[in-house]
């Protein structure tokens, strides 16, 4: 009978997912390129065709590209940005405005056809804007083909040439790539300085280099037995001076590659199956901790597959390169000069956006938080598992920087653009600490089960799509029965914060004790509530918030549900059946999950046996 009521429980949800989906599209792209790159003068040039499908409802008689590279020359939006915002990334700082003609960036276009029809287009600093010579209607396609002609900028933000570290080429938002038409219309954004939104399609890329280099990648390699390098086990004699290197990469938004001549490359079959690819200089002071890596970087893995869902592609690359660690489709490129746990650190972060923006990509430049704030939450617990730590909340770091950024006045809501926060250090404790302490808080309201439930419903409802804020709340709706829809609002798009308090302990008569709580901030959240007894005795007794229309399941073994908590009343009233003098302590949210910006009312202790006085 169990067995019959849960597969009917499946089909309803596979039903009620498939009617959900029914109103959403998204565009696709295929592209075929065939770049050439000059590595002494780090200018290249390229073609592209690219097969578009307008999968919309819409009509578009205009196509954007985005021309990253144009943002490293001096004048640039991010450039001015960067030097007059009060607090710049010091990677980037004044850098773009000193830049010399043959060392800046630039992707320009020298022709453009649709079908074959010459189309007229414009460059704005980073976009260009494209009138199309015949409207795509829906469901139509549309194939673009391009000459464009780029230099690589010196390495400042992300992408450039000569990293500090010495590696030549990281070659990140190198290509003319189409702007995302999705059910907002165009985001068509300037490269400012931060996050992205692209289209899913297929890449096949054919890179002609020089001969030495070795060519970490997006994609696999189909030619492996022309090329060598780590790629086949013989070492291939190149016919001329260069190595055409062909590399597809299906079901992606991007794609990114990183070239130098003294990369040593080191392969690895993980446990399921997937090929994991190391690239990294020969520098004595840093080969320990890579090959290290390699080990921790498939136990990541594996954490990630059982904890989100299975890792789709055959392959992964961690390259040294860039100016940091940043994330790509099948590929990451970091800074390798670290000591070993920040390393792995680094790694665990950009591997697990392998999911949170290479599988569920939602749009970074508005839900910032969706893929930083997903991202730390679950390396930081991909890390307490791999590197043993085992600490019960592995989430205290985001906490603390969360309640640091509530507390300074600088907040702004997370809604805002990527681009648009008054402070960089604003936007980084929003993004990532705030995001990553949405989903641990979570996990306090409506339980650590339904949030992991949440975690791989969102996945398998939402991998390889665009997921919006709503989408995912949704389903932590649907997974918990619980209503969400004021955490996910007061949480990312209000800066209110949390604040409860034990107002009154007082005993009533001498077999019952009332406690006052209040509630001293604008944000509503249902209470745990840690009673000790003088016995030894532990209760938690579970406040529910009237508003979710619902009731946690016991977390604890000595579970009582108080009444409901209306959120206008600023007070609530407890009585606990045990006299004062039986009570040791009360404390809200023992467990510091839920972000209490003033945690010192939280806890009421009976004063002769006050022992959290003295160990201070
Ligand atoms: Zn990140």
């Amino acid at each position: 009978m169990k067995k019959l009521l849960l597969s009917l429980a499946f089909v309803a949800t596979s039903l009620a997912s498939a009617q959900n989906n029914t109103s959403y599209w998204q565009q696709h792209v295929d592209y075929k390129m065939e770049v050439n790159m000059n590595v002494e003068n780090f200018q290249y040039t390229g073609t592209q065709e690219l097969e578009y499908t307008n999968n919309s409802p819409d009509t578009l008689d205009r196509v954007f590209y985005h021309l990253y590279f144009n943002a490293f020359q001096p004048g640039s939006e991010m450039d001015v940005r960067s030097t007059s915002i009060q607090d710049p990334d010091r990677r980037v700082g004044d850098r773009i405005s000193k830049l010399t003609e043959d060392q800046q960036g630039y992707l320009r276009v020298s022709s453009l056809n649709q079908d074959g029809n010459e189309l007229s287009y414009e460059e704005v600093g980073t976009i260009l804007e494209v009138e199309l010579d015949e409207p795509i209607l829906p469901g139509e396609k549309a194939t673009f083909n391009m000459e464009f002609k780029g230099q690589v900028p010196e390495q400042i933000r992300r992408s450039g040439r000569n990293s500090l570290e010495g590696v030549a080429l990281s070659m990140s938002q190198w290509f003319p790539k189409m702007a995302e038409y999705d059910f907002e219309g165009w985001h068509a954004a300037p490269y400012i300085g931060r996050e992205f939104h692209g289209v899913w399609g297929d890449f096949d890329v054919k890179l002609t280099i020089d001969k030495d280099y070795t060519v970490a990648a997006s994609g696999y390699l189909q030619n492996p037995d022309e090329i060598g390098h780590g790629y086949s086990d013989e070492e291939i004699e190149a016919k001329g001076d260069t190595h055409t290197w062909h590399f597809v990469a299906p079901k992606v938004h991007d794609f990114t590659w990183a070239a130098d001549p003294d990369y040593i490359h080191d392969k690895r079959t993980a446990e399921d199956g997937t090929v994991l690819h190391f690239f990294y200089k020969d520098n004595d002071e840093i080969k320990e901790n890579w090959k290290n890596l390699q080990e921790k970087t498939e136990d990541l893995l594996i954490f990630f597959n059982e904890n989100i869902g299975p890792y789709p592609w055959d392959q992964y690359t961690v390259a040294q390169g860039g100016d940091g660690g940043m994330e790509y489709a099948m590929l990451t490129l970091i800074t390798g000069e670290r000591n070993f746990g920040s390393l792995v650190g680094v790694t665990a972060h950009e591997l697990a956006h392998a999911w949170f923006q290479h599988l569920m990509a939602t749009n970074e430049s508005k839900h910032e938080w969706m893929d930083e704030g997903f991202t730390s939450y679950i390396s930081s617990r991909g890390m307490n598992q791999v590197m043993e730590t085992y600490a019960e909340n592995p989430h205290t770091g985001s906490y603390r920087s969360y309640m640091g950024l509530a507390n300074s006045g600088m907040e702004q809501p997370q809604t805002t653009q990527a681009d648009r926060y008054a402070l960089n250090a604003a936007y980084g404790a929003s993004a990532y600490s705030k995001g990553a302490v949405f989903l641990a808080q979570l996990g306090y309201v409506i339980g650590e089960d339904n949030l992991d439930k949440t975690l791989k419903r969102y996945y398998d409802e939402w991998k390889f799509k665009h997921p919006t804020p709503n989408d995912f709340i949704r389903i932590a709706e649907k997974v918990s029965g619980a209503e969400l829809d004021w955490y996910l609002n007061d949480w990312t798009r209000t800066t209110n914060t949390i604040d409860y308090g034990i107002k009154e302990v007082t005993e009533t008569d001498e077999n019952s004790t009332k406690v006052t709580l209040e509630r001293k901030k604008l944000m509503p959240m249902p209470i745990d509530l840690t009673v000790r007894y003088t016995t030894g005795e532990e209760e938690m007794i579970y406040i529910p918030l009237q508003i979710m229309r619902w009731e946690k399941y016991a977390e604890h073994e000595n579970w009582t549900v108080a009444k409901d908590w209306a959120w206008a009343y600023p007070t609530y009233e407890l009585n606990i059946d045990k006299p004062l003098s039986e009570i040791e302590s009360i404390e809200i949210d023992e467990s510091q999950r839920m972000a209490d910006v003033n945690r010192d009312n939280n806890l009421y202790t009976a004063e002769e046996t006050s022992e959290e006085e003295e160990q201070e």
